[in-house]
């Protein structure tokens, strides 16, 4: 962006483009206070207390509140205003040819919370939870974007790059000493503080990718014969679910997804290709991609039709393991003796209903135990690269022999965090984070 664009004044839409009862225009820059005096041909409220005015263009427009937020104490740092209307497209459309008529411009996606961003009132981590909160869909997913917003997740960065800079500070001091006056075990000193250092940041990658799985959905596919009862289950767990969430069509013909809230957590289930041996090649295909899925799953339901069959056929059981849970499906028509014999199986039927309570208690529990912490996890690559990167630095460093290469790999290690917090300003990483956000935000 032009540095030019970033004084501009410019407003939105931030309540989305449905018609409702009420809608709140954002107008934020330099010229804020003259574009809203202009609409409303009155002058400005008092800060932060909101007044009745009237909405102006060439003729009356609407009947609103108007709330003021001089800079630097508000969301963007510049001075900004909240216009409440009532929310129809006619409204929006016809305040916003004012806006522009009074010297405004319409704000690109994400442009307020870069402003925000640019003027120091959030750190990258922060900004980017802002997309999560606005995305988020259960209580998980919103807790976590909470607690990233809160700045729980940058100030473990930004604690991490103090302890460096305290480090490198060390190392410096010990270049300028001549060789024979170095205090004793200095640089030894600076090397086991990396390394306990190193293995903090270790530990915050090394927990399964919870902060990442949280926002993007704890995936269980389900998984046996053709027949087993694969679909009737899924559209049983999901049409039982408080809260459908959405339902698509997965990348393949063969896979269809499904998301929903479990007990407050995001779980996505993949209904895929029923796992046999076959000759035709678009069966053979599916069957493929199904095996995939199951690879990449974090709970398999291996389902098979107990009423003919004491366990799963060979081709489902391959996926049997510590993260697979056996499913006799079709209890309701009495299953054969010999089920039993299968430890830990779970006993269903996808037509009546029976057992697929504790069947979805069985799923919320493994997802909790996935997904559930206290301590901020990285919640997207880009965090856990800039976490990989700075350990390899500090592994360099606990390798440099030189007090002066030392110094170097501690500056490197500093700087991936403070890319992650977005404190040095990197222009593509900015745009692909903005990139994510909608108009108005
Ligand atoms: P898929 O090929 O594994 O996806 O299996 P489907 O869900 O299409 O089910 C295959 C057949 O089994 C259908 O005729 C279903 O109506 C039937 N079916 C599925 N679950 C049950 C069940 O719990 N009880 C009974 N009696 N029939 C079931």
């Amino acid at each position: 962006m032009n540095s030019d664009a970033a004084h501009d004044t410019i407003f939105a839409l931030t309540t989305g483009a449905a018609r409702a009862g009420v809608a709140i225009v954002r107008v934020s820059g330099p010229r804020a206070s003259g574009l809203v005096s202009a609409i409303t041909k009155k002058p400005l409220p008092p800060p932060r207390y909101a007044a009745r005015r009237r909405f102006w263009g060439p003729d009356a427009i609407d009947d609103g509140l108007l709330l003021w937020f001089p800079g630097p104490a508000s969301f963007t740092g510049e001075d900004v205003a909240e216009l409440h209307v009532h929310g129809g497209r006619a409204v929006y459309r016809a305040l916003a040819d004012a806006l522009a008529a009074a010297g405004g411009r319409p704000a690109e996606p994400g442009e307020f919370t870069r402003r925000a961003f640019h003027n120091g009132k959030l750190d990258l981590t922060q900004a980017e939870a802002i997309a999560d909160l606005v995305a988020a869909e259960t209580e998980g997913q919103r807790r976590q974007a909470l607690r990233q917003l809160d700045g729980a997740l940058g100030q473990l960065y930004e604690g991490w790059r103090a302890r460096l800079i305290a480090m490198s500070a060390r190392a410096e001091a010990a270049i300028d000493f001549p060789e024979e006056d170095l205090p004793d075990g200095l640089l030894a000193g600076v090397a086991t503080d990396a390394a306990v250092l190193a293995g903090e940041l270790r530990r915050h990658l090394d927990d399964g990718g919870r902060g990442e799985r949280l926002r993007e959905g704890f995936h269980v596919a389900i998984l046996g014969a053709p027949n087993a009862g694969k679909s009737s289950l899924l559209n049983a767990l999901v049409g039982r679910a408080a809260a459908i969430v959405h339902e698509t069509a997965g990348t393949t013909r063969d896979i269809v997804e499904a998301a929903i809230d479990l007990n407050g957590w995001p779980v996505v289930f993949s209904d895929t290709a029923g796992l046999r041996v076959t000759a035709d090649p678009v069966e053979a295909e599916g069957v493929r991609r199904a095996q995939e899925r199951a690879g990449q799953a974090d709970l398999k339901l291996l389902i098979f039709d107990g009423s003919t069959q004491a366990e799963p056929d060979a081709a489902t059981m391959v996926f049997a393991g510590p993260r697979a849970l056996l499913v006799a499906n079709k209890s309701d028509l009495g299953l054969v003796a010999g089920s039993c014999s299968i430890s830990g199986w779970v006993r269903v039927s996808a037509a009546t209903g029976e057992g697929l309570g504790g069947l979805a208690g069985q799923i919320a529990a493994a997802a909790a135990a996935a997904l559930d912490g206290s301590a901020p996890a990285p919640t997207r690559l880009r965090h856990r690269m800039a976490v990989e990167t700075c350990i390899q630095h500090l592994d360099a460093m606990c390798r440099a022999s030189l007090p002066e290469l030392l110094v170097e790999d501690l500056r490197l290690a500093a700087r991936a965090l403070a890319a992650a917090v977005g404190r040095i300003d990197i222009e593509d990483v900015l745009d692909a984070v903005f990139r994510e956000f909608c108009i108005g935000k």
